[in-house]
């Protein structure tokens, strides 16, 4: 039986999400939509030629009995209190970044989750399941290049809004690396620090851009993440990983290549919506497989929601602050023991 999913936002990848699981995954459908934007939520049931109900708001939708699992792509500081009255109703959940706001919040999830005794939550940390980064993964953990000493990474965007400000640099762009480089080396991060470089003339006047964001390991590694959104030439993901033997990078997105007028040239990609299609299609996948299989999602779980938002925290007050900030986080329960730092894609 198909998995029949609730959507509660339906912006621009809440849209992205509805048009994967209607037409291009399979084993799940879209039976009910919600948004603030009542309009947008009916033009997308009509859209997408969807047999879906338009509900009120969360609270209803969650409620709705044709309901088996709800996807939370609204705006962050709705997701907290959607995802806890989904973990109420019993509802499985997969939750875009960030799982909560606050480290409190998510903290909240955490406790609730362990409470219901199962697991129901999957965080939308997609890049788990890129090729690159799997790849990454694997060559670290079979030993190819020996122990992981340092990491290098960079997440650059041609432009951002007036409305990005200089902690969405932390909350909204390296929210991503925070989740995939711990992940990568199985390592908890002790502290942080960030450094401003000389500022791009393309930023506007708010927005401290270019950012250098350095953050030690508890197992020693340092991680060197450029933040730069105004880069202007276009949408730009790249890690590296030095360890005792050898380096490892992130492949180059994939593009032909054009022999023309004495140039050899590749495109760059602009659109962060085209870097990581083919993971957001694995990720979703694998929650429904997994529930499907299992009777569980087995992908990025609440715990490592709680790690990003604890980490971003940390992150916004070594902005403010100018120092090294202290990265602590609760022991992990022993609930989320299995999984947590390992992820084995089945799709
Ligand atoms: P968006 O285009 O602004 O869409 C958010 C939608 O949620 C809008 O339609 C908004 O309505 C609606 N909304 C706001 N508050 C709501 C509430 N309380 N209940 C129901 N709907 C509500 O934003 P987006 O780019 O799709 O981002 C949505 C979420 O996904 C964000 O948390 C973002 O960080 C995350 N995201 C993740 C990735 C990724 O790579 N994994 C990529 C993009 C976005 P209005 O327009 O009327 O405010």
């Amino acid at each position: 039986m198909n998995l029949r999913f609730g959507v509660i936002g339906t912006g621009a990848i809440g849209r992205e999400h509805i048009k994967r699981i209607s037409q291009t995954l399979a084993g799940a459908e879209v039976v009910a939509v919600t948004d603030v934007n009542q309009e947008a939520a009916k033009q997308v049931v009509a859209d997408f030629k969807l047999n879906a109900n338009v509900y009120p708001d969360d609270k209803a939708l969650i409620a709705a009995e044709e309901v088996d699992a709800i996807l939370v792509s609204s705006w962050g500081p709705a997701h907290e209190a959607s995802v806890l009255a989904g973990i109420e109703a019993g509802k499985y959940i997969f939750c875009e970044k960030p799982l909560a706001t606050t480290a409190e919040g998510a903290r909240r999830i955490v406790d609730a989750e362990i409470k219901h005794g199962k697991r129901l939550v999957q965080v939308g940390f997609m890049r788990r399941y890129d090729h690159g980064y799997v790849k990454l993964k694997e060559a670290i953990e079979t030993g190819a290049i020996g122990e992981p000493l340092m990491i290098h990474a960079a997440h650059r965007n041609p432009t951002v809004p007036e409305t990005y400000s200089t902690d969405m640099a932390i909350t909204d762009t390296l929210i991503h690396e925070i989740d995939a480089l711990h992940w990568l080396v199985n390592d908890d991060y002790e502290s942080v620090q960030v450094i401003y470089p000389k500022k791009t003339k393309n930023a506007l006047p708010h927005l401290r851009d270019p950012q250098l964001v350095i953050i030690e390991t508890k197992g020693g590694i340092s991680i060197t993440v450029e933040i730069f959104v105004n880069c202007r030439y276009g949408y730009d993901i790249q890690c590296e990983v030095v360890g005792e033997e050898g380096i490892v990078k992130l492949p180059e997105f994939s593009n032909i290549v054009t022999r023309k007028s004495g140039k050899l040239s590749q495109d760059i990609l602009m659109d962060w919506k085209d870097r990581f299609i083919d993971a957001y299609d694995i990720e979703i996948q694998d929650f429904i497989d997994s529930i499907s299989k299992t009777g569980e999602p087995k992908g990025p779980t609440s715990w490592d929601g709680y790690i990003a938002s604890v980490t971003a925290a940390a992150c916004v007050k070594a902005q403010e602050s100018g120092v090294t900030e202290t990265i602590e986080l609760d022991e992990r329960p022993t609930f989320y023991e299995e999984g947590a730092k390992t992820n084995e894609v089945s799709a």
